[in-house]
């Protein structure tokens, strides 16, 4: 391609809107253009990008025997009415002229289920992997960053189809390993964490982690012995400390105005430790329930969920907690509170808490589980965090880093095939739901985390595998015949090898043209410039210490193919 007849609108701007550097760097380097919020049109660079990750992702999954068949985006409601996913938040729902119900396929577990429920039914047409590489739609009530977090954006999307567990996880494995050989082909430093399977259900799952400061999870891991889990899932280790000092009356005081934990905390006189929070949770089916934490925890609500075990668990409405603790909302306390109380077990040590009294502007002292109040049960529910005990191994303490979830991959089991009834005879003759597996990796939000993970001041370092080209032949001055003469001859020869070659032959500043080459990141440059007087040319790696090197320019073609081999080599091996 030559950038005279390439389209690449860049800008100089930063969008006002963007504020992380994936989402500028895209928008001023015309790899995409904003459509409406959380919605881009892929220009023609930013589709040669998504084209390669793409096909990266492709090559490794066909290893393993996956199969790329091809979902629609619209799916009627009845599908998901059969899983119970037909209320999910994020669904864009719409009506055809005959007021026929349809979404937009969020993901495809339904309508995949569906297509091996009326083809699979024995145990020897397993195991079966498919897969797709598709546009899934989620209304998003955040759209954020760009390609990170769209509201239209691309998805591989596998599942697994197995007649018994050995195969399942052997399966799980396999494309365990399809994700490292895709992250370290595009370059990027993942890691893989322990996580909340979240709506989806299913047993063991894992979400492999871009570590970015920019990243909106936050992941725990222990250096000692590698255990890492994404914070919302990371479980506590249960403590031995369980002692209680002497107990004291129970009191009850002012305080008035103070509502969050800082002001009671300042109006006492004590610490967050010292007090726990009493956070008022609702089921779907309108079950109240009460989850106790220490002063500087979290409640995590996917662990209250399955601790409580009624099915997902949301904090309460404000009118809710009123109409149950009869107090203005900041007050709610565990003490004759009248509905089934949770406490997090960090708190079997201690005692003489404060607790809010359930009255307006009133808080309860030394207020003690067991003692003061009933406990419905124990449970790890509080937000693990840097400093705590490593669930896995003694002694091992847990560090924390920030981290964008590419991909995500879960053990099923057989909830899909339960609830749409898809069932296979064994070599026995007995029939079984199906064992599936399902297999996410966000292919556009991979392109914004790799930006994340590779800038610099002047634009995108992208890595060779994904970069739009991966040599960009630099004409300094178009009015010098030999330099234009040469640099056609390079990038013919180049594109006859294989390379994936740029030929900058605009007619504009050599200034202009390295910093749009820089900005839109491509890998390898060489500049046909002054130097060819003395036969040479100039081929360096973008942004390397070491600068351009000079290179006779008869051999220049052979030069720059090593250098692209070994720039891909370094990608396979690390
Ligand atoms: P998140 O927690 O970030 O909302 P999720 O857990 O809902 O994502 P999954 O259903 O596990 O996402 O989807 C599989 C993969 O698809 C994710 O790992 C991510 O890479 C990608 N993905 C999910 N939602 C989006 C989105 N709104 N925009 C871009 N990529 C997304
Ligand atoms: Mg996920």
């Amino acid at each position: 391609m030559k950038t005279s007849q390439m389209f690449f609108p860049t800008q100089r701007e930063i969008p006002r809107d963007a504020e992380l550097i994936s989402h500028q760097m895209l928008v001023r380097g015309g790899f995409v253009k904003s459509v409406a919020a959380g919605v881009y049109s892929y220009l023609p660079l930013g589709w040669r990008v998504h084209e390669k990750i793409s096909q990266i992702v492709r090559d490794e999954v066909k290893l393993f025997g996956a199969q790329e068949l091809h979902m629609p985006v619209l799916v009627p409601r009845e599908l998901l009415d059969e899983s119970g996913r037909s209320s999910v938040p994020v669904l864009f729902a719409l009506k055809d002229k005959n007021q026929r119900d349809f979404f937009l396929g969020f993901t495809h577990e339904e309508v995949v289920t569906d297509i091996v429920r009326s083809t699979v039914n024995s145990w020897k047409q397993m195991p079966l992997y498919l897969y797709q590489i598709q546009t899934k739609l989620r209304d998003e009530p955040r759209p954020r960053g760009g390609l990170i977090r769209g509201r239209e954006f691309t998805m591989f999307d596998g599942y697994s189809f197995d007649s018994n567990e050995g195969d399942l996880d052997a399966i799980y494995r396999e494309n365990y390993r399809a994700y490292e050989r895709i992250f370290t082909r595009c370059g990027l430093k993942y890691l893989a964490v322990e996580a909340d399977p979240g709506a989806i259900g299913g047993s063991e799952n894992h979400e492999f982690m871009i570590l970015t400061e920019s990243g909106e999870d936050t992941v725990l891991r222990c250096d000692s012995c590698g255990y890492a889990a994404n914070a919302e899932r990371a479980e506590i280790p249960p403590s031995d400390v369980s002692d209680r000092p002497d107990l004291l009356v129970q009191d009850l005081v002012s305080t008035p105005g103070a509502h969050t934990v800082e002001e009671v905390c300042a109006f006492l006189k004590v610490s967050p430790q010292q007090l726990i929070k009493t956070i008022i949770c609702t089921a779907s089916d309108g079950t109240v329930v009460a989850g106790l934490v220490r002063g500087d925890r979290e409640l995590n609500l996917p662990k209250f969920s399955r601790a409580v075990g009624i099915g997902a668990l949301e904090l309460a409405d404000p009118a809710t907690v009123v109409r149950v603790t009869n107090a203005p909302v900041g007050f709610a306390g565990p003490v004759e509170l009248g509905v089934s109380v949770y406490v997090d077990l960090e708190l079997k040590a201690g005692g003489n808490f404060v607790v809010g009294a359930n009255a307006a502007d009133a808080h309860l002292l030394n207020v003690t589980p067991c003692h003061n109040f009933e406990v419905t049960g124990w449970a790890d529910i509080r937000t693990a965090v840097a400093g705590d005990s490593c669930p896995r191994c003694a002694g091992g303490i847990l560090g924390d880093a920030r981290g964008i979830e590419v991909g995500h991959i879960f053990k099923l089991g057989t909830k899909y095939s339960k609830d749409m009834n898809a069932l296979f005879q064994n070599d026995k003759g007995e029939k079984y739901p199906v064992i599936m597996g399902c297999y996410g990796l966000g292919v556009s939000r991979t392109m914004a985390a790799a930006i994340e993970a590779h800038n610099d001041a002047n634009g995108i370092a992208w890595p060779i595998s994904i970069a739009p080209f991966e040599v960009a032949i630099i004409i300094a001055n178009m009015k010098d015949e030999a330099q234009t003469t040469a640099a056609k001859d390079l990038y013919s020869s180049l594109k006859q090898a294989g390379v994936d070659a740029l030929l900058e032959d605009r007619d504009e500043r050599p200034g202009v043209k390295f910093k749009d080459i820089d900005l839109i990141g491509i890998p390898i440059q060489v500049v046909v410039g002054k130097a060819l007087a003395e036969g040479a040319v100039e081929i360096g790696i973008r942004g390397s210490a070491e600068g351009r090197q000079r290179v006779a320019v008869e051999t220049a073609a052979s030069y720059v193919r090593n250098l692209v081999q070994s720039e891909k080599d370094k990608l396979q091996a690390s």
